[in-house]
């Protein structure tokens, strides 16, 4: 079984939904509101790509030629990472083909190992042999034997990379594959916001797949509003209630990873598709969700996903190492909530929570 977020846009205030039918059928309604086309200045479209659905929205005189950019972009960039695609770059490299890599490519691949370094190994994009072993690549979803795991973590390895990041070439040792789905629509977000630079555009937000990344501040001078996602409405005071919270912000990506967005479950276990490349198991750290809020979308992508397996002590210590990068909100399985205090002013929520200096 497969929940994907999608994102509903209404006046002000973007609300992250769980359910499907509110992209499809609750978003309309009045002017400013339709799904795609123009409405005074506004250019919204809506697509389906890496897997995910997605909403570019601009205004200004150019926003339609940015938002025609943006998914054309989005298409490109697909095609280069698509594990889904045996064309890609990334499927090429994983059955062993020597390459020159594009530079998005090269680029990415080099933040992600970078990022791997840097998280102590959380974030892992070479977890790709045990995606698969797990079902998440296909769909056919399955529990691995603890041999099989253990043979399969062998193959987890990001200092078996050799980058040339000057001559974009990479080579995968035998048996190493990857998987830039953990970074790759913060990545993706990030290069939309250097053509809303290009066309101009006056304000502008992007949500691939409940990933959002806002442009300036809406036309009326506010800031964007984004609704952060109940992670488990079954938790504590999070019980019945819709949203956790709603951020006030310009200029930013709000990415959150959760265990929530893609899982299956069998016996009554419930496993989802965030593994800890320690371990080779769906990571199990006490965080059901990770949200963090950061001018560098590609960083706040690799992030959520890299603090959700660190779990809440070591994020904590991690955040206190580069606060000057990003902020986040992390949601425990009580449902209690911590958040950065860089986001006093930005966050507010009618539940408690704890603000972490
Ligand atoms: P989503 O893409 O669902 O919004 P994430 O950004 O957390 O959520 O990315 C999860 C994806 O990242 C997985 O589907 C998989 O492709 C990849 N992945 C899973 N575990 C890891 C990990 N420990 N390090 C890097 N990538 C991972
Ligand atoms: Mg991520």
């Amino acid at each position: 079984r497969i929940k994907r977020k999608t994102v509903c846009i209404l006046p002000g205030l973007l609300i992250l939904s769980l359910s499907l039918i509110s992209l499809l059928s609750g978003c309309t309604g009045g002017p400013g509101k339709t799904s795609s086309g123009r409405v005074a200045g506004k250019v919204s479209r809506d697509l389906f790509a890496m897997d995910t659905y997605m909403t570019v929205t601009a205004y200004g005189d150019r926003a339609q030629e940015a938002v025609d950019q943006a998914l054309e972009e989005i298409q490109r960039l697909d095609d280069l990472w698509s594990v889904g695609n045996p064309d890609s770059e990334v499927s090429r490299l994983n059955r062993g083909e020597h390459l020159t890599l594009s530079p998005e490519t090269a680029d990415l691949i080099r933040k992600a190992i970078g990022l791997s370094g840097q998280t102590g190994g959380a974030f892992d994009i070479t977890i790709y042999p045990l995606m698969e072993a797990w079902g998440f690549t296909s769909g056919d979803f399955r529990v691995p034997g603890p041999r099989e795991i253990n043979e399969l973590l062998k193959r987890v390895d990001t200092g078996s990379l050799d980058l040339d990041k000057d001559v974009g070439t990479l080579v995968l040792p035998e048996g190493v594959q990857i998987d830039l789905g953990g970074i790759a629509k913060g990545y993706t977000s990030a290069r939309l916001m250097e053509i809303f630079d290009e066309y101009q555009v006056d304000a502008g937000l992007v949500s691939l797949g409940g990933n959002v990344q806002t442009y300036r501040q809406k036309t009326d001078g506010t800031p964007w509003k984004i609704g952060v996602e109940n992670p488990d409405d079954r938790v504590g005071q999070l019980k019945g209630v819709d949203y956790v919270g709603l951020l006030e912000l310009s200029d930013k990506a709000v990415i959150t990873s959760g265990g929530y967005e893609r899982f299956f479950e069998e016996e009554g276990i419930t496993y989802h598709h965030i593994l800890d490349p320690a371990t080779g198991y769906p990571a199990d750290s006490g965080l059901i969700s990770v949200t963090i809020v950061s001018s560098d979308g590609c960083l706040a992508d690799g992030l959520s996903t890299a603090l959700f397996v660190m779990g809440e002590e070591k994020a904590i210590a991690y955040w206190r190492e580069h606060r000057e990068d990003f902020d986040f909100i992390l949601i425990d399985d009580e449902g209690k909530i911590k958040v950065s205090s860089g986001l006093e002013e930005a966050f507010s929520t009618e539940l408690e929570f704890e603000v972490v200096e």
